[in-house]
């Protein structure tokens, strides 16, 4: 996903919970960032936060 589309889908979802159901990598300017953002309300995330995320989940 590229960054701008993860900022629309920021912008589109507000404030509402989400518990991140997908997770895509983050691309800039066509570059992988090392980061990914949630293809549903576009929260991006470190690798070690989605590592951590992977974890709360016991998977
Ligand atoms: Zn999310």
């Amino acid at each position: 996903m590229k960054q701008k589309r993860a900022d629309e889908l920021r912008e589109a979802w507000g404030d509402k919970p989400c518990d991140h159901p997908q997770l895509a990598k983050l691309y800039d300017l066509g570059e992988r960032t090392g980061n990914f953002a949630c293809t549903q309300c576009g929260r991006v995330f470190t690798f070690r936060e989605k590592a951590e995320l992977a974890a709360s989940r016991g998977s």
